[in-house]
This record gives C-alpha cells, sequence and structure tokens, in this order.
C-alpha cells in the first residue's frame, strides 16, 4: 500500500483547483479593488458575553430582523456562513454526487463550479450570450438531469441584470423539475431588482443574500437563503448544528437593525455615485477600450494591454481582479469601487499610463 496520504484522498479533490478567493491571491497593496468589498469598516461593538454556552442554530432576532428586511416570512430565511454556505447546502440538500447536474451561464461567480466539484456533482455551463443575458433555447437542451440552476442577478462579474422576462420563462421551464437560485449577493445597489417578491408564486425559487458587501461586513462571515418553507426546511437538515458563532449572531442583528440598514442605505448610494464618477472617467482613457454598464459595487472594463495595466497598478499598491481567463473576458479586469479617494487614484495611475502609452 501507499505510503502517500494524497493517494487516500477523494479523486474529485486530488484533481479540485480551489477557489482562488482575492485574500488568497495575495498582493501588498493600500488600495484594494479586488474583492467587492466595501472599503471602510463599520465600528460594532459585541454585546454577547456567553460563549461558554453553544449558539442557536437559526437565531431568531437575525431571522426575523433579515425578514422584515427582505419584505419575507421569518420561516422564509435561513442564516448561514456567507452566502457561500448557501450556494453548497442546497447541492449537498438537493444533488445527488454521481447522479444529478447543476447549470450555470458563465461568465458568472466561481463558487458555484468549485461546491460542485468538491461534493462531486455534474455541473454544466450554457455560456451567457453576447448581451450577457440567458441563452434559454440552450438551457432548455441542458435540462435533463439538472436540479439546481444558478443565476447571478446582477451577475458577477459582469455587473449586468438578468432580464426579469427571461427569468420568469426560466422558471416556468423548470417547474417541477430544479431549484432555480437567483444569487443577489449585490442587490443592494440596485434593491428594485429583488426577486424576493416572486417567492409566493414559485415554489422552487431560491434567493441567496449576503451581509459581505453593501453591509460592509464581508470579514463576519453570515449570507441568508430565501425560499418557502419546504425548502428551508431541508437546508435546515443538512447545515451544521452551530453554523454562526455568538459574536456573529451578535453583530448581524446590530447590522439589521433600523439604524444599520439605514447606514448599508447611505453606503450603497456613495458607492453608486463613485461608480457614476468611474463611469464617466474610464471611457476618457485611452488604455480603456470598453466599459460595462453595471448595477453593482464593481465595474468591469476591457483594456488595450490588461496584463501591464494589471501589473503597473499592481506595483503602485492598487489591487484589482484579473478577468482574462474566464471565458468571453479577454483584456478585462474588475474593479471594485472604492472610496472617492480611491477611485481618484485609480484614474490618476491609469491616466498616467494613458499619456504613456499615447
Ligand atoms: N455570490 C456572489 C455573486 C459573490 O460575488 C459572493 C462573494 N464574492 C458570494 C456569493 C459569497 O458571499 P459571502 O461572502 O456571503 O460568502
Amino acid at each position: 500500500m501507499s505510503n502517500n496520504v494524497e493517494d487516500l484522498a477523494r479523486a474529485n479533490v486530488r484533481a479540485l483547483t480551489p477557489y482562488q478567493s482575492a485574500r488568497r491571491l495575495g498582493g501588498n497593496g493600500d488600495v484594494w479593488l479586488n474583492a467587492n468589498e466595501f472599503p471602510l469598516p463599520v465600528p460594532f461593538e459585541l454585546s454577547q458575553q456567553t460563549l461558554n454556552r453553544y449558539p442557536e442554530c437559526q437565531p431568531k432576532l437575525v431571522i426575523s430582523r433579515y425578514a422584515a428586511y427582505a419584505g419575507v416570512q421569518p420561516e422564509q430565511v435561513l442564516v448561514s456562513r456567507g452566502a457561500d454556505e448557501g450556494i453548497e447546502l442546497l447541492m449537498r440538500a438537493f444533488c445527488e454526487p454521481g447522479k444529478d447536474a447543476i447549470l450555470f451561464c458563465p461568465p458568472t461567480y466561481g463558487m458555484y463550479s468549485v461546491s460542485a466539484e468538491t461534493i462531486g456533482i455534474e455541473y454544466r455551463t450554457v455560456p451567457a450570450l453576447d448581451n450577457w443575458q440567458l441563452n434559454l433555447p440552450a438551457i432548455a437542451d441542458q435540462l435533463d438531469g439538472v436540479k439546481v440552476v444558478y443565476m447571478c442577478s446582477p451577475n458577477n462579474p459582469t455587473g449586468n441584470l438578468i432580464d426579469q422576462d427571461d427569468i420568469r420563462q426560466l422558471l416556468a421551464m423548470t417547474a417541477g423539475k430544479a431549484l432555480v437560485v437567483a444569487d443577489e449577493a449585490y442587490i443592494e445597489f440596485c434593491p428594485q431588482a429583488t426577486l424576493a417578491g416572486w417567492l409566493q408564486e414559485f415554489p422552487h425559487l431560491v434567493i441567496l443574500r449576503t451581509l459581505s458587501k453593501a453591509f460592509a461586513l464581508a470579514g463576519l462571515r453570515c449570507g441568508f437563503t430565501l425560499a418557502n418553507k419546504p425548502v428551508i426546511d431541508l437546508l435546515l437538515k443538512v447545515i451544521a448544528p452551530y453554523p454562526l458563532a455568538t459574536p456573529v449572531a451578535d453583530v448581524a442583528a446590530q447590522a439589521l437593525s433600523e439604524q444599520g440598514i439605514a447606514l448599508m442605505r447611505q453606503h450603497a448610494q456613495q458607492l453608486n455615485d463613485n461608480r457614476a464618477w468611474l463611469c464617466e472617467q474610464l471611457p476618457q482613457l485611452s488604455v480603456v477600450q470598453q466599459v460595462f454598464p453595471s448595477e453593482t459595487n464593481y465595474i468591469l472594463a476591457r483594456f488595450t494591454d490588461s496584463p501591464k495595466v494589471f501589473k503597473t497598478l499592481w506595483d503602485q499598491g492598487i489591487i484589482l481582479r484579473d478577468q482574462n481567463k474566464n471565458p468571453g473576458l479577454a483584456g478585462c479586469l474588475r474593479i471594485s469601487i472604492g472610496t472617492r479617494e480611491e477611485c481618484e487614484r485609480l484614474i490618476a495611475a491609469l491616466q498616467a499610463l494613458s499619456v504613456e502609452q499615447a
């Protein structure tokens, strides 16, 4: 028998390329524009001192406040360790490894495939159309054996919303066969586009949310799954016994208080204003080929020489996210929206490169 522990690991785990999170990729910056985080910390103080006790599995105050904020019933809310855990719980509850499949439409968020590979579930991809909308006929052709369709709106990394008439058609073609999961991680930047009001109509619709973006709490690791009770009850069967640490529930409840939500709305507005400013500035630069419209706290742009732009800015401590290897995104970089000063530093650095190129 081999002495190599690697040989003991599951074949799919040996073959797995882990998710390349912004933190794993590293960098030595002081302007972090690569993880779609809120640029400044929000101050919270811990009020719970009962760390000798296990926490509630689904802390009631967090659940009731999130339900009120999202306009749904508490029984339609599950809280988890980030939206990432929600992505995985859905696969674990609904997909049989080696038999069922999930489907998604690249370019999109990278964790759908990583979770599927980790669990050993087939994933099918149906590339988005040139305008980054759903290719509905191609999805219809691929649905056999699919249990969960992940659809990110607004989409990461492209920034666009998915057309709501198309989503209705997707829900019609999947009824009784598969769940449709709308990943709304960035919905606070375009709240009018949420599908939360559709839950009553569609038993197979699921919505993912997070405190990591507009709520400025990426370090907290707290996300939500919204769905009808039968779906939530199934997810509760497979979730860890204590998914949320007591300090996490404590801070989440504060973030979801009236004042917490008001602060989040101010923050989202500031980032939307900064995005509008960047969207005016970027197209004026000769290194920028194309700026894609965005409804989120990031902008995708295509550059004449993206490796050079990426490296030059990296060396100056301005860290962007390279999208070159993503299907259809050659030459593209994703820029998270920072403070106004950070946006100005970015534009100054790109101006210097544009002058050099001219
Ligand atoms: N969905 C999308 C589209 C995301 O961009 C992210 C974060 N990068 C997540 C889900 C996961 O968010 P969380 O931090 O809540 O795990």
